[in-house]
């Protein structure tokens, strides 16, 4: 058994593959082409977002959203440490200071009572939630990144009304959640700017990296086409900021047009495969708490995880699944807090206690849209014998 079965997909589509490839092996603009232009404008109508800027990776999307903002020294950027290292690396990448919020237990995604906190906090500058400042002024909130972790939105009305009457700009890293919607939206709408990533085990993925920002405001949207393209002006020697080489290849470009042709029906078969999943594991009374997903939502699935009843349980169903073929895995297993990377923020463990206890309780079963019943109901049989 596959944790994701890219094969049964690539089957379903490698010859409008190779034709989308082979036309950039022909034209040969490898850099820039007009797939390029072509998937920004069917990825943007797709999410309902008026300008999509295509880039090379899902990290190089996030970076290209804060450098529309300026972020940089004596900033903090509010995100929470239950995540993929690349939410917070980018920010501390910028020089700012990555402050982390905890996360909901339910969604596993930021929590927007504990940021209305820390932004007290940090405004009071009492101590508090905070990272050590040292002798340095502390940090001066300017953002915050929330996450669709494992492709379920974040509470956005209320993350936005917190961010919003605080003066700061909402990202939305949509890095998983490509394809779920939330009230009637798409994610990649959320927030002043979305980042989302094509990475080949994301939602829509590509055959290597790639990403992608969208954005309803124009003029963010020229700011992070200019420092993909090395803060370019008017033309290619003409430079208006500091940027990056950041821009998204045309082949993978090529291939994403062709893979977007059956997306919409892979997100419906994923939601189908989680409902089963729902299913048979209530219908055997194992004690794993299945994902909660929030009234109005269809997640992307990324990732179906659920949770033991702590970590010597975990072991046990990991262990077992291990013995019968079937893959699993932990996302995440340390929280970012306590990494070393960022040891420097000089966070202690206890924390972020619904981070913490996440991490020690969390794995996810094997999730794509070509996951058979039979390979549930297997599953299945292999947990109810732990
Ligand atoms: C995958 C991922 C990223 C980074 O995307 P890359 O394309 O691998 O750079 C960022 N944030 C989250 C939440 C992710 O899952």
């Amino acid at each position: 058994m596959k944790f994701i079965d890219l094969e049964a997909q690539q089957a379903r589509v490698r010859d409008l593959m190779e034709k989308g490839i082979q036309q950039v092996l022909d034209h040969q603009q490898f850099i820039m082409g007009p797939e390029i232009g072509r998937l920004e404008e069917t990825l943007a109508r797709y999410v309902g977002s008026p300008h999509a800027v295509g880039c090379g990776s899902g990290t190089d999307a996030l970076l290209l959203a804060l450098m529309a903002f300026d972020v940089g020294p004596g900033d903090a950027v509010l995100t929470t440490p239950f995540t993929f290292i690349a939410t917070a690396e980018v920010i501390a990448l910028l020089g700012a200071t990555p402050v982390f919020v905890d996360i909901e237990p339910e969604t596993f995604n930021l929590d927007p009572e504990a940021l209305a906190e820390t932004l007290q906090a940090l405004q009071s500058g009492k101590p508090g939630p905070v990272p050590s400042a040292g002798d340095r002024r502390p940090p001066v909130p300017k953002g915050v990144i929330a996450i669709d972790l494992f492709g379920i939105p974040a509470d956005y009305e209320r993350i936005t009304a917190v961010a919003e009457d605080a003066g700061l700009f909402v990202v939305e890293d949509a890095a998983q959640s490509f394809g779920a919607a939330r009230r009637g939206r798409r994610c990649g709408s959320f927030g002043a700017v979305a980042a989302t990533s094509f990475f080949p085990a994301k939602p829509l993925g590509c055959c290597g990296d790639g990403g992608m920002c969208f954005t309803a405001d124009a003029d963010l949207a020229g700011r992070m086409q200019s420092i993909r393209v090395h803060g370019q002006g008017k033309d290619r020697y003409e430079h208006l900021r500091i940027g990056i080489n950041g821009r998204l290849d045309t082949l993978q470009a090529a291939v994403l047009l062709a893979k977007f042709t059956i997306f919409p029906d892979e997100i419906e078969r994923r939601g189908a495969v989680a409902r089963n999943y729902g299913r048979v594991l209530r219908e055997r009374s194992i004690p794993l708490r299945t994902p909660v997903v929030p009234e109005g939502v269809t997640p992307a699935w990324a990732q179906y995880s659920v949770l033991a009843e702590d970590s010597t349980h975990r072991d046990r169903c990991r262990e077992a699944l291990h013995a019968a073929g079937i893959p699993t895995a932990v996302y995440y297993p340390v929280p970012l807090h306590l990494q070393p990377a960022f040891a420097f923020l000089e966070y202690r463990k206890g924390q972020f206690p619904v981070s913490e206890d996440t991490a020690e309780r969390i794995f996810s079963l094997p999730m794509h849209p070509y996951l058979s019943e039979e390979d549930q109901q297997r599953i299945a049989e292999v947990l109810a014998a732990v």
